[in-house]
């Protein structure tokens, strides 16, 4: 790993303003998937120290919150544009620790910065209502108000953005954050963290617990301080936590997994399509929430439509990320590679054909080959379950109505994609899909401008645009009497 800056390889958790270690003085290893080599040690901590950065965010609330938005935004632009200045340095480290190529690692800082810039602006637009009173003597304000100490954990796959859009809210609302992030990334979190007291966030507004997930997150869910949990993760994982929040009643955001439909229609741009579906279905090795899960292709493009993704597929290029050209790394573990192949022999099993891939990869380790599977139907497990790798099962379809009754038959409900060159199909398929985002003739819908989440058991709440600093909110309605 190659930094210009190696201050920002940080091995111990931050609380408070300072740089600590577990109290057990134990450590767990973060290692590169593309090698097996050890990068660095963070601390295994539980809950005794995050109850400590709970307490720490409750003291830093009352001053925090007491700036003006534009005090606090001020902060976070210096954060912003100090992400941006260590560009290469964090992107090296992401790709180090997490896999991904060195061009989606530099783009998501770009990302995940974008994230703090926005909120910084559009905290300062938190605004309320004067609202016409019920009785003449009556005058009835509407504020929006911090609602005081968060937590946050997050994932691995994209180990600075989901950390920035939710930190990036709080603290512009005003509030304080304890950041328990993956075992897997910690150390693109720690980074995050030493470069957030570089920008002058102070001592306790923003902190990051690594260690223990069931200690940790047991702590930040039961802690009565805690007033609200923002969790990116698996449903599993969310139902636990969320259950885990009901006795102090918590206000909940949760972004959890998916099963994206990718449609293309009969009257499709095909070659727009392919590119689409390269983008929504490789990216990150195909480890995202948002990834198309299932192809669904109308038969009269089929054959034609596998084909030329067949062309698209032959040009991807596995490797280190930090190689050159290199446009698939490895994936992150030994578990994500078993559920690949248990998936893809469930699906050869029952008749599905392999068009290309479909075994891991001559490189070794965690590399699986980009792959296309054909003939697939609702029978096979990967209709149904996400298969976070490089696997395209591409499933056939009749009719407008029969495409949108597969791309709803299942429990989740986050992105969907769809092509067509007809506008009306475009408004009426928009409307039917049962899914918190859209895509329409493309396969990248995430942005800090819209709203990003998900209907079903994808979640509760949304993330990035105006409305995502609304889950960080609490409303007030102040009643004057006697006037
Ligand atoms: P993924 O499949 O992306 O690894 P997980 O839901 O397992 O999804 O992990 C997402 C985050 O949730 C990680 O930070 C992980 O450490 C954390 N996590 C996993 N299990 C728990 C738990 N029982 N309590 C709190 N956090 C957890």
């Amino acid at each position: 790993m190659k930094l210009s800056d190696s201050t920002l390889l940080r091995q111990l958790c931050y609380i408070n303003g300072q740089w600590a270690a577990a109290d057990s003085g134990r450590s767990f290893a973060v290692t590169n998937p593309a090698s097996g080599e050890q990068l660095a040690t963070v601390p295994e901590m539980g809950a005794d120290e995050t109850r400590r950065a709970i307490e720490a965010a409750r003291v830093a609330q009352p001053a925090w919150r007491a700036h003006t938005a534009g005090e606090r935004a001020k902060v976070l632009r210096r954060w912003f544009e100090l992400l941006l200045a260590n560009q290469e340095d964090l992107a090296q480290l992401m790709t180090a620790e997490q896999g991904k190529p060195l061009a989606e690692a530099r783009g998501e800082i770009a990302y995940a910065a974008s994230f703090i810039e926005w909120f910084a602006e559009e905290g300062k637009r938190i605004y309320g209502d004067i609202v016409p009173p019920h009785h003449a003597d009556k005058r009835v304000l509407v504020t929006k108000e911090p609602i005081g100490v968060c937590a946050a954990i997050t994932p691995w796959n994209f180990p600075a953005a989901m950390i920035t859009r939710k930190v990036g809210p709080a603290l512009a609302a005003g509030c304080c954050v304890v950041l328990k992030p993956a075992e897997a990334t910690p150390l693109s979190a720690l980074a995050l963290a030493e470069l957030a007291e570089r920008a002058g966030v102070p001592a306790g507004v923003f902190n990051v617990v690594t260690g223990d997930a069931p200690a940790i997150g047991g702590e930040l869910c039961a802690n009565p301080t805690v007033r609200k949990l923002s969790f990116t993760g698996s449903t599993e994982v969310g139902r636990i936590l969320m259950q885990q929040c009901a006795p102090t009643i918590k206000k909940l955001s949760l972004e959890l997994g998916g099963n994206a439909p990718f449609i293309v229609f009969d009257d499709a741009d095909l070659d727009a399509a392919v590119q689409g579906a390269i983008l929504s279905k490789y990216r990150n090795a195909g480890q995202t929430c948002v990834c198309a899960n299932r192809l669904l292709v109308q038969e009269g493009v089929y054959d034609t439509f596998v084909e030329k993704l067949g062309v698209a597929v032959a040009g991807l290029r596995v490797g280190n990320g930090v190689d050159d050209g290199v446009t698939q790394g490895p994936l992150i573990d030994a578990a994500a590679i078993a559920k690949v192949e248990e998936l893809v022999e469930d699906a050869r099993s029952k008749g599905a054909r392999v068009v290309c891939g479909g075994k891991p990869h001559s490189l070794g380790r965690t590399y699986y080959e980009p792959t296309i599977l054909a003939n697939v139907t609702p029978a096979m497990r990967i209709a149904r379950e996400e298969v976070f790798g490089p696997v395209a099962p591409v499933f056939a379809f009749k009719t407008e109505a029969d495409a949108v009754a597969m791309a709803n038959d299942t429990e989740y409900g986050l992105a969907s994609y769809f092509y067509t060159e007809n506008l009306a199909r475009s408004m009426r398929v928009s409307s039917a899909l049962e899914y918190g985002i859209v895509g329409v003739n493309t396969g990248l819908i995430s942005t800090e401008v819209a709203p990003f989440g998900g209907m079903k058991s994808s979640g509760l709440g949304r993330e990035g645009s105006k409305y995502g600093i609304e889950d960080y909110l609490e409303i007030k309605h102040v009643c004057i009497g006697g006037i």
